[in-house]
Protein backbone atom coordinates (compact mmCIF):
# COMPACT_ATOMS: atom_id res chain seq x y z
CA UNK A 1 0.00 0.00 0.00
CA UNK A 2 2.75 2.69 0.81
CA UNK A 3 4.81 1.72 -2.01
CA UNK A 4 1.81 2.15 -4.59
CA UNK A 5 1.24 5.66 -3.09
CA UNK A 6 4.76 6.33 -3.32
CA UNK A 7 5.06 4.72 -6.87
CA UNK A 8 1.63 6.99 -7.88
CA UNK A 9 3.83 10.14 -7.13
CA UNK A 10 6.85 9.00 -9.15
CA UNK A 11 4.48 8.27 -11.72
CA UNK A 12 3.67 11.32 -11.89
CA UNK A 13 7.32 12.73 -11.74
CA UNK A 14 7.81 10.98 -14.72
CA UNK A 15 4.56 12.23 -16.49
CA UNK A 16 5.82 15.54 -16.21
CA UNK A 17 9.26 14.90 -17.53
CA UNK A 18 8.36 13.06 -20.60
CA UNK A 19 5.46 16.09 -20.99
CA UNK A 20 8.80 18.17 -21.17
CA UNK A 21 10.58 16.16 -23.37
CA UNK A 22 6.98 16.05 -25.91
CA UNK A 23 7.22 19.86 -25.43
CA UNK A 24 10.96 20.26 -26.27
CA UNK A 25 11.22 17.68 -28.85
CA UNK A 26 7.73 18.86 -31.07
CA UNK A 27 9.25 22.36 -30.54
CA UNK A 28 12.92 21.35 -32.06
CA UNK A 29 10.77 19.83 -34.87
CA UNK A 30 8.89 23.10 -35.66
CA UNK A 31 5.32 22.35 -34.41
CA UNK A 32 5.57 25.40 -31.89
CA UNK A 33 6.00 28.84 -32.80
CA UNK A 34 8.12 30.01 -30.32
CA UNK A 35 11.39 30.95 -30.38
CA UNK A 36 12.76 30.34 -27.20
CA UNK A 37 12.19 26.61 -26.23
CA UNK A 38 14.43 26.20 -22.98
CA UNK A 39 12.62 26.99 -20.05
CA UNK A 40 13.43 26.13 -16.25
CA UNK A 41 11.16 23.41 -16.66
CA UNK A 42 12.94 21.56 -19.88
CA UNK A 43 14.51 18.04 -18.84
CA UNK A 44 18.43 18.47 -18.84
CA UNK A 45 19.64 17.67 -22.61
CA UNK A 46 17.94 20.46 -23.88
CA UNK A 47 18.71 23.04 -20.04
CA UNK A 48 21.49 21.89 -20.09
CA UNK A 49 23.50 19.45 -23.51
CA UNK A 50 26.79 20.50 -21.35
CA UNK A 51 26.03 18.67 -17.96
CA UNK A 52 23.79 16.27 -19.88
CA UNK A 53 26.95 15.16 -21.83
CA UNK A 54 29.09 14.71 -19.04
CA UNK A 55 26.41 12.17 -17.17
CA UNK A 56 26.15 10.40 -20.44
CA UNK A 57 30.04 9.90 -20.56
CA UNK A 58 29.97 8.99 -16.95
CA UNK A 59 27.52 6.08 -17.70
CA UNK A 60 29.83 5.24 -19.85
CA UNK A 61 33.02 5.23 -18.08
CA UNK A 62 31.02 3.25 -15.65
CA UNK A 63 29.82 0.53 -18.48
CA UNK A 64 33.30 0.49 -20.71
CA UNK A 65 35.87 -0.24 -17.15
CA UNK A 66 35.88 -2.65 -14.40
CA UNK A 67 35.20 -1.25 -11.21
CA UNK A 68 37.52 -2.84 -8.30
CA UNK A 69 37.45 -0.10 -5.71
CA UNK A 70 35.95 -1.73 -2.54
CA UNK A 71 33.61 0.92 -1.43
CA UNK A 72 31.85 1.14 -4.60
CA UNK A 73 29.04 -0.53 -6.13
CA UNK A 74 26.31 0.13 -8.68
CA UNK A 75 23.01 1.12 -6.73
CA UNK A 76 20.17 -0.65 -8.30
CA UNK A 77 17.24 0.65 -10.98
CA UNK A 78 14.50 0.32 -7.81
CA UNK A 79 16.98 3.20 -5.75
CA UNK A 80 18.12 5.40 -8.64
CA UNK A 81 13.94 5.53 -9.19
CA UNK A 82 13.65 6.71 -5.35
CA UNK A 83 17.04 8.82 -5.83
CA UNK A 84 15.09 10.80 -9.15
CA UNK A 85 12.23 11.74 -7.16
CA UNK A 86 9.52 13.96 -6.20
CA UNK A 87 10.50 13.11 -2.25
CA UNK A 88 14.19 15.58 -2.89
CA UNK A 89 11.56 18.09 -2.78
CA UNK A 90 10.04 17.72 1.08
CA UNK A 91 11.31 19.79 4.10
CA UNK A 92 11.08 17.22 7.30
CA UNK A 93 13.17 18.08 10.56
CA UNK A 94 12.21 15.75 13.37
CA UNK A 95 11.30 12.25 13.17
CA UNK A 96 7.83 10.23 12.13
CA UNK A 97 4.72 11.94 13.82
CA UNK A 98 7.05 15.13 15.04
CA UNK A 99 7.67 17.26 12.51
CA UNK A 100 8.85 20.89 12.81
CA UNK A 101 7.35 21.32 9.02
CA UNK A 102 3.53 20.08 8.17
CA UNK A 103 2.69 18.08 5.01
CA UNK A 104 4.80 15.30 6.09
CA UNK A 105 2.17 12.56 5.78
CA UNK A 106 3.37 10.41 3.14
CA UNK A 107 6.99 11.40 4.20
CA UNK A 108 6.28 10.13 7.71
CA UNK A 109 5.33 6.63 6.26
CA UNK A 110 8.18 6.08 4.28
CA UNK A 111 10.65 7.14 6.97
CA UNK A 112 9.00 4.21 9.02
CA UNK A 113 8.88 2.17 6.62
CA UNK A 114 12.71 2.58 5.97
CA UNK A 115 13.26 1.97 9.73
CA UNK A 116 11.46 -1.38 9.77
CA UNK A 117 13.64 -2.87 6.56
CA UNK A 118 16.52 -1.93 8.25
CA UNK A 119 15.63 -3.31 11.55
CA UNK A 120 14.11 -6.81 9.04
CA UNK A 121 17.65 -6.66 7.01
CA UNK A 122 19.37 -7.25 10.42
CA UNK A 123 16.84 -9.86 11.91
CA UNK A 124 16.81 -7.16 14.59
CA UNK A 125 13.79 -7.29 17.27
CA UNK A 126 12.69 -3.83 17.40
CA UNK A 127 12.26 -4.07 21.52
CA UNK A 128 15.98 -4.38 21.06
CA UNK A 129 16.99 -2.20 18.49
CA UNK A 130 16.17 1.24 17.06
CA UNK A 131 17.81 3.24 14.02
CA UNK A 132 18.01 6.27 12.51
CA UNK A 133 18.24 6.53 8.88
CA UNK A 134 18.51 10.40 8.61
CA UNK A 135 22.20 11.04 8.48
CA UNK A 136 23.43 12.42 5.28
CA UNK A 137 26.26 9.88 4.60
CA UNK A 138 28.64 7.12 6.98
CA UNK A 139 30.98 10.02 8.33
CA UNK A 140 28.48 12.22 9.67
CA UNK A 141 26.97 8.94 11.43
CA UNK A 142 29.88 8.30 13.07
CA UNK A 143 30.52 12.13 14.36
CA UNK A 144 26.55 11.93 15.73
CA UNK A 145 27.27 8.57 17.00
CA UNK A 146 30.11 9.84 18.23
CA UNK A 147 28.21 12.85 19.75
CA UNK A 148 25.34 10.52 21.12
CA UNK A 149 28.08 8.27 23.19
CA UNK A 150 30.02 10.74 24.97
CA UNK A 151 30.34 14.39 25.80
CA UNK A 152 33.32 16.65 24.01
CA UNK A 153 36.53 15.49 24.29
CA UNK A 154 35.52 12.23 24.71
CA UNK A 155 37.97 9.31 24.42
CA UNK A 156 37.70 7.36 21.15
CA UNK A 157 39.79 4.45 20.10
CA UNK A 158 39.48 3.46 16.51
CA UNK A 159 41.79 1.51 13.75
CA UNK A 160 45.33 3.40 12.72
CA UNK A 161 44.04 5.46 9.31
CA UNK A 162 47.43 3.08 7.50
CA UNK A 163 46.73 0.30 9.61
CA UNK A 164 42.90 -0.23 7.35
CA UNK A 165 40.62 2.21 10.31
CA UNK A 166 38.72 5.04 8.39
CA UNK A 167 39.40 9.00 8.73
CA UNK A 168 36.33 9.53 10.38
CA UNK A 169 37.69 7.19 13.06
CA UNK A 170 39.98 10.26 13.40
CA UNK A 171 43.16 11.82 11.95
CA UNK A 172 45.45 13.86 13.23
CA UNK A 173 49.44 14.59 12.36
CA UNK A 174 51.86 15.85 14.92
CA UNK A 175 50.98 19.20 13.56
CA UNK A 176 47.14 19.26 12.96
CA UNK A 177 43.82 17.36 14.01
CA UNK A 178 42.34 16.56 10.66
CA UNK A 179 38.88 14.85 11.09
CA UNK A 180 36.13 15.84 13.27
CA UNK A 181 36.76 12.71 15.50
CA UNK A 182 40.15 13.97 16.52
CA UNK A 183 39.03 18.07 16.59
CA UNK A 184 36.25 17.54 18.77
CA UNK A 185 37.47 14.32 20.76
CA UNK A 186 40.50 13.05 22.07
CA UNK A 187 41.42 9.83 20.00
CA UNK A 188 44.24 6.83 20.03
CA UNK A 189 44.61 4.38 17.66
CA UNK A 190 45.27 0.86 17.62
CA UNK A 191 47.12 -1.12 15.07
CA UNK A 192 47.76 -4.08 13.20
CA UNK A 193 50.82 -6.37 13.33
CA UNK A 194 53.19 -5.86 11.24
CA UNK A 195 54.63 -8.78 10.45
CA UNK A 196 50.47 -10.64 10.30
CA UNK A 197 48.95 -7.42 9.05
CA UNK A 198 46.25 -8.72 11.84
CA UNK A 199 44.54 -6.70 14.19
CA UNK A 200 46.81 -6.68 17.14
CA UNK A 201 44.13 -7.07 20.27
CA UNK A 202 46.57 -7.48 22.42
CA UNK A 203 48.17 -3.90 21.98
CA UNK A 204 44.06 -2.88 21.60
CA UNK A 205 43.85 -4.05 25.55
CA UNK A 206 47.02 -2.72 26.98
CA UNK A 207 46.53 0.73 25.72
CA UNK A 208 42.65 0.90 26.10
CA UNK A 209 43.90 0.38 29.66
CA UNK A 210 45.92 3.10 29.52
CA UNK A 211 43.68 5.34 27.89
CA UNK A 212 40.28 4.21 29.91
CA UNK A 213 38.61 5.31 26.32
CA UNK A 214 34.53 5.95 26.54
CA UNK A 215 34.15 4.42 23.05
CA UNK A 216 36.06 1.55 20.91
CA UNK A 217 35.26 1.11 17.39
CA UNK A 218 35.39 -1.98 15.64
CA UNK A 219 35.39 -1.02 11.95
CA UNK A 220 37.56 -0.96 9.04
CA UNK A 221 37.87 0.40 5.53
CA UNK A 222 40.69 -1.87 4.12
CA UNK A 223 41.26 -4.93 6.12
CA UNK A 224 40.77 -7.84 4.31
CA UNK A 225 39.92 -10.03 7.11
CA UNK A 226 36.72 -10.09 9.68
CA UNK A 227 36.42 -9.07 13.45
CA UNK A 228 37.13 -10.50 16.73
CA UNK A 229 33.60 -8.85 18.02
CA UNK A 230 33.52 -10.79 20.86
CA UNK A 231 37.19 -9.59 21.66
CA UNK A 232 36.00 -6.25 21.15
CA UNK A 233 33.56 -6.32 23.09
CA UNK A 234 35.71 -8.40 26.24
CA UNK A 235 37.67 -5.21 25.81
CA UNK A 236 35.09 -2.76 26.06
CA UNK A 237 33.74 -4.38 29.01
CA UNK A 238 37.21 -4.61 31.00
CA UNK A 239 37.10 -0.50 30.24
CA UNK A 240 33.09 0.45 30.57
CA UNK A 241 33.30 1.65 27.16
CA UNK A 242 30.98 1.38 24.48
CA UNK A 243 31.24 -0.83 21.65
CA UNK A 244 30.68 0.71 18.26
CA UNK A 245 30.70 -1.36 15.15
CA UNK A 246 31.02 0.88 11.87
CA UNK A 247 29.95 -1.62 9.47
CA UNK A 248 29.94 0.68 6.42
CA UNK A 249 31.98 -1.72 3.77
CA UNK A 250 30.57 -4.70 5.13
CA UNK A 251 26.90 -4.17 5.82
CA UNK A 252 25.52 -6.44 2.96
CA UNK A 253 27.49 -9.01 3.86
CA UNK A 254 26.68 -8.78 7.19
CA UNK A 255 22.56 -8.63 5.92
CA UNK A 256 23.49 -11.82 3.96
CA UNK A 257 24.74 -13.83 6.49
CA UNK A 258 27.90 -14.45 4.75
CA UNK A 259 30.32 -13.16 7.30
CA UNK A 260 30.11 -12.60 11.41
CA UNK A 261 27.73 -9.99 12.37
CA UNK A 262 28.17 -7.32 15.07
CA UNK A 263 25.12 -7.13 16.59
CA UNK A 264 25.50 -9.51 19.02
CA UNK A 265 28.10 -7.58 20.83
CA UNK A 266 28.07 -3.99 19.76
CA UNK A 267 25.96 -1.29 21.54
CA UNK A 268 25.64 0.85 18.55
CA UNK A 269 26.36 -0.32 15.16
CA UNK A 270 26.97 2.52 12.29
CA UNK A 271 27.02 2.33 8.25
CA UNK A 272 26.61 3.71 4.81
CA UNK A 273 24.37 2.03 2.61
CA UNK A 274 26.24 2.46 -0.43
CA UNK A 275 28.72 0.13 -0.31
CA UNK A 276 28.35 -3.75 -0.41
CA UNK A 277 24.32 -3.06 0.80
CA UNK A 278 24.33 -1.72 -3.07
CA UNK A 279 21.82 1.30 -1.79
CA UNK A 280 21.50 4.69 -2.10
CA UNK A 281 24.39 7.07 -0.49
CA UNK A 282 23.77 7.77 3.23
CA UNK A 283 24.29 6.52 6.51
CA UNK A 284 22.39 4.68 9.32
CA UNK A 285 22.71 4.31 13.11
CA UNK A 286 21.34 1.23 14.92
CA UNK A 287 21.30 1.74 18.80
CA UNK A 288 20.79 -0.28 21.07
CA UNK A 289 17.55 -0.40 23.78
CA UNK A 290 16.26 -1.89 26.61
CA UNK A 291 18.61 -3.34 29.33
CA UNK A 292 22.12 -2.38 29.54
CA UNK A 293 23.08 -4.32 32.30
CA UNK A 294 22.43 -5.79 35.91
CA UNK A 295 23.57 -4.22 39.41
CA UNK A 296 24.87 -6.53 42.03
CA UNK A 297 21.63 -5.27 44.08
CA UNK A 298 19.27 -6.34 40.91
CA UNK A 299 18.66 -3.39 39.57
CA UNK A 300 18.25 -3.06 35.67
CA UNK A 301 20.40 -0.61 33.95
CA UNK A 302 18.69 0.60 31.11
CA UNK A 303 19.73 2.11 27.48
CA UNK A 304 19.17 5.65 26.72
CA UNK A 305 20.38 5.75 23.86
CA UNK A 306 17.54 6.19 21.46
CA UNK A 307 17.05 9.97 22.03
CA UNK A 308 20.60 10.80 22.66
CA UNK A 309 21.34 9.52 18.75
CA UNK A 310 18.16 10.96 17.61
CA UNK A 311 19.29 14.32 19.32
CA UNK A 312 22.98 14.13 17.78
CA UNK A 313 21.96 13.86 14.39
CA UNK A 314 18.89 16.15 14.31
CA UNK A 315 19.19 19.20 15.10
CA UNK A 316 22.51 18.06 16.70
CA UNK A 317 24.41 17.88 13.33
CA UNK A 318 22.03 18.13 10.82
CA UNK A 319 19.01 19.90 9.17
CA UNK A 320 15.97 18.16 6.85
CA UNK A 321 16.91 14.53 5.83
CA UNK A 322 17.22 13.90 2.03
CA UNK A 323 13.75 12.09 1.92
CA UNK A 324 14.95 10.46 -1.48
CA UNK A 325 17.51 8.56 -0.23
CA UNK A 326 15.40 7.61 2.75
CA UNK A 327 13.13 5.92 0.01
CA UNK A 328 16.20 4.33 -1.47
CA UNK A 329 17.68 2.78 1.92
CA UNK A 330 14.16 1.47 2.25
CA UNK A 331 14.33 -0.15 -1.31
CA UNK A 332 17.97 -1.11 -0.47
CA UNK A 333 16.76 -3.17 2.33
CA UNK A 334 13.62 -4.58 1.27
CA UNK A 335 16.18 -5.91 -1.59
CA UNK A 336 18.69 -7.15 1.14
CA UNK A 337 16.52 -9.56 2.36
CA UNK A 338 15.93 -11.98 -0.84
CA UNK A 339 17.32 -14.89 -1.94
CA UNK A 340 18.84 -13.01 -4.97
CA UNK A 341 20.91 -10.40 -2.45
CA UNK A 342 22.17 -13.74 -0.60
CA UNK A 343 23.56 -15.18 -3.43
CA UNK A 344 25.12 -11.82 -4.45
CA UNK A 345 26.95 -11.55 -1.70
CA UNK A 346 27.60 -15.17 -2.03
CA UNK A 347 29.79 -14.54 -5.43
CA UNK A 348 31.15 -11.34 -3.86
CA UNK A 349 33.01 -13.39 -1.32
CA UNK A 350 33.92 -16.51 -3.95
CA UNK A 351 35.24 -13.57 -6.44
CA UNK A 352 37.41 -11.66 -4.24
CA UNK A 353 39.02 -15.32 -3.07
CA UNK A 354 39.18 -16.25 -6.59
CA UNK A 355 40.94 -12.77 -7.09
CA UNK A 356 43.31 -13.76 -4.49
CA UNK A 357 44.57 -16.84 -5.73
CA UNK A 358 44.64 -15.50 -8.95
CA UNK A 359 46.42 -12.81 -8.51
CA UNK A 360 48.89 -15.30 -6.51
CA UNK A 361 49.22 -17.21 -9.28
CA UNK A 362 50.94 -14.10 -11.18
CA UNK A 363 53.02 -14.14 -8.30
CA UNK A 364 51.90 -11.16 -6.39
CA UNK A 365 51.61 -10.69 -2.78
CA UNK A 366 48.63 -10.55 -1.30
CA UNK A 367 48.61 -8.98 2.31
CA UNK A 368 47.64 -11.48 5.24
CA UNK A 369 47.85 -14.32 2.16
CA UNK A 370 44.39 -13.93 1.54
CA UNK A 371 40.71 -12.62 2.27
CA UNK A 372 37.75 -13.39 4.51
CA UNK A 373 35.11 -10.61 3.02
CA UNK A 374 34.76 -8.45 -0.31
CA UNK A 375 38.78 -6.62 -0.81
CA UNK A 376 42.01 -7.46 -0.43
CA UNK A 377 45.37 -5.85 -0.26
CA UNK A 378 47.81 -6.34 -2.71
CA UNK A 379 51.85 -5.49 -1.56
CA UNK A 380 53.71 -4.67 -4.40
CA UNK A 381 56.90 -4.01 -2.39
CA UNK A 382 58.59 -7.59 -3.65
CA UNK A 383 58.09 -5.71 -7.05
CA UNK A 384 59.12 -2.24 -6.20
CA UNK A 385 55.91 -0.47 -7.31
CA UNK A 386 54.21 2.21 -5.49
CA UNK A 387 51.03 2.00 -5.14
CA UNK A 388 50.42 5.55 -7.24
CA UNK A 389 51.68 4.12 -10.14
CA UNK A 390 49.89 0.51 -10.30
CA UNK A 391 46.49 2.81 -9.42
CA UNK A 392 47.68 4.74 -12.10
CA UNK A 393 48.47 2.24 -14.98
CA UNK A 394 45.27 0.33 -14.29
CA UNK A 395 43.36 4.06 -14.30
CA UNK A 396 45.05 4.55 -17.76
CA UNK A 397 43.67 1.00 -18.97
CA UNK A 398 39.95 1.71 -17.21
CA UNK A 399 40.55 -0.39 -14.42
CA UNK A 400 39.85 1.86 -11.07
CA UNK A 401 41.35 0.64 -8.02
CA UNK A 402 43.36 3.07 -5.14
CA UNK A 403 46.45 3.13 -3.85
CA UNK A 404 46.89 1.72 -0.17
CA UNK A 405 49.47 1.60 2.57
CA UNK A 406 50.05 -2.04 3.54
CA UNK A 407 50.89 -3.13 6.66
CA UNK A 408 54.81 -2.09 7.37
CA UNK A 409 54.74 0.80 5.07
CA UNK A 410 57.40 3.29 5.64
CA UNK A 411 55.13 6.29 4.49
CA UNK A 412 51.32 6.48 4.49
CA UNK A 413 51.74 9.73 1.93
CA UNK A 414 53.53 7.14 -0.63
CA UNK A 415 51.93 3.82 0.12
CA UNK A 416 53.41 0.49 -1.94
CA UNK A 417 49.65 -1.36 -1.97
CA UNK A 418 46.62 -1.39 -4.14
CA UNK A 419 43.35 -2.16 -2.35
CA UNK A 420 40.69 -4.09 -4.64
CA UNK A 421 37.27 -4.84 -4.00
CA UNK A 422 34.74 -7.32 -5.99
CA UNK A 423 30.99 -6.00 -4.61
CA UNK A 424 30.96 -3.96 -8.17
CA UNK A 425 31.90 -6.43 -10.96
CA UNK A 426 29.95 -9.45 -8.83
CA UNK A 427 26.59 -6.86 -9.34
CA UNK A 428 27.79 -6.68 -12.89
CA UNK A 429 27.41 -10.48 -13.41
CA UNK A 430 30.86 -11.49 -13.00
CA UNK A 431 31.76 -14.85 -11.50
CA UNK A 432 35.28 -16.76 -10.89
CA UNK A 433 35.73 -17.14 -14.27
CA UNK A 434 35.07 -13.64 -15.32
CA UNK A 435 37.45 -12.72 -12.37
CA UNK A 436 40.46 -15.18 -13.39
CA UNK A 437 40.17 -12.89 -16.53
CA UNK A 438 40.16 -9.58 -14.53
CA UNK A 439 43.47 -11.03 -12.80
CA UNK A 440 45.12 -11.48 -16.23
CA UNK A 441 44.12 -7.78 -17.43
CA UNK A 442 45.43 -6.49 -14.26
CA UNK A 443 48.62 -8.23 -14.05
CA UNK A 444 49.14 -6.91 -17.69
CA UNK A 445 48.75 -3.43 -16.57
CA UNK A 446 51.03 -4.45 -14.08
CA UNK A 447 53.78 -5.70 -16.26
CA UNK A 448 53.59 -2.96 -18.60
CA UNK A 449 54.23 -0.37 -15.56
CA UNK A 450 57.55 -2.34 -14.26
CA UNK A 451 58.53 -2.29 -17.81
CA UNK A 452 57.99 1.40 -17.89
CA UNK A 453 59.70 2.11 -14.63
CA UNK A 454 62.93 0.58 -16.02
CA UNK A 455 63.33 3.67 -18.61
CA UNK A 456 61.26 6.40 -16.50
CA UNK A 457 63.50 5.67 -13.19
CA UNK A 458 61.51 5.62 -9.50
CA UNK A 459 59.99 9.20 -10.21
CA UNK A 460 55.89 8.97 -11.21
CA UNK A 461 56.38 12.20 -12.67
CA UNK A 462 58.46 10.60 -15.23
CA UNK A 463 56.86 7.39 -14.96
CA UNK A 464 53.92 9.13 -16.75
CA UNK A 465 55.32 10.92 -18.71
CA UNK A 466 57.39 8.03 -20.51
CA UNK A 467 53.85 6.27 -20.55
CA UNK A 468 52.16 9.17 -22.40
CA UNK A 469 55.29 9.77 -24.82
CA UNK A 470 57.25 6.95 -25.55
CA UNK A 471 54.93 5.02 -29.22
CA UNK A 472 55.40 1.73 -27.84
CA UNK A 473 53.72 2.25 -24.18
CA UNK A 474 50.92 4.15 -26.08
CA UNK A 475 50.21 1.52 -28.39
CA UNK A 476 50.22 -1.08 -25.75
CA UNK A 477 47.90 0.66 -23.22
CA UNK A 478 45.74 1.29 -25.90
CA UNK A 479 45.41 -2.54 -26.95
CA UNK A 480 45.11 -3.13 -23.32
CA UNK A 481 42.59 -0.75 -23.05
CA UNK A 482 40.45 -1.98 -25.43
CA UNK A 483 40.58 -5.80 -24.20
CA UNK A 484 39.27 -4.39 -21.07
CA UNK A 485 36.70 -2.09 -22.70
CA UNK A 486 35.43 -5.50 -25.38
CA UNK A 487 35.50 -7.38 -21.99
CA UNK A 488 33.44 -5.08 -19.37
CA UNK A 489 30.64 -3.86 -21.84
CA UNK A 490 29.63 -7.78 -22.05
CA UNK A 491 28.53 -7.36 -18.97
CA UNK A 492 25.25 -5.92 -17.12
CA UNK A 493 24.83 -2.85 -16.08
CA UNK A 494 21.88 -1.36 -13.95
CA UNK A 495 20.88 1.92 -15.20
C1 LIG B 1 33.22 4.60 3.73
C2 LIG B 1 33.34 4.60 5.19
C3 LIG B 1 32.84 5.64 5.97
C4 LIG B 1 32.38 6.97 5.42
O1 LIG B 1 31.43 7.01 4.52
P1 LIG B 1 31.12 8.33 3.67
O2 LIG B 1 29.75 8.03 3.22
O3 LIG B 1 32.14 8.37 2.60
O4 LIG B 1 31.18 9.50 4.58
C5 LIG B 1 32.91 5.53 7.35
N1 LIG B 1 33.44 4.44 7.91
C6 LIG B 1 33.96 3.43 7.21
C7 LIG B 1 34.53 2.26 7.92
C8 LIG B 1 33.93 3.47 5.82
O5 LIG B 1 34.48 2.48 5.12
Amino acid sequence: MYLRSILRSLVKAQRLHYLNKFVVMSSQNGFCSKTSDVTLSSPLETVDPELYSLVNQEAQRQKKGLELIASENFTSVSVLQCLGSCLTNKYSEGLPGARYYGGNQIIDQIELLCQKRCLEAFSLDSSLWGVNVQPYSGSPANVEAYTALVGPRGRIMGLNLPDGGHISHGLMTQKKRLSAASIFFETMPYHVDLETGLIDYKELEKSAQMFKPDVIIAGVTSYPRTLDYKRFKEISIANDSYLMADMSHISGLVAAGVIPSPFEYCDVVTSTTHKTLRGPRGGIIFYRKGIRSVTKSGENIMYDLEDRVNAAVFPGFQGGPHNNAIAGIAAAMKLATTQEFKDYQKQVLINCKQLAESLKQFGYKITTDGTDVHMLLVDLRPINLTGSKAEYILQSIEIACNKNTVPGDKSAMNPYGIRLGTPALTTRGMKENDIMVVAELIHKGLCIALEAQKISGPKLANFKNILSSDPKFIESLKILTKEVETFAEQFYMPQ
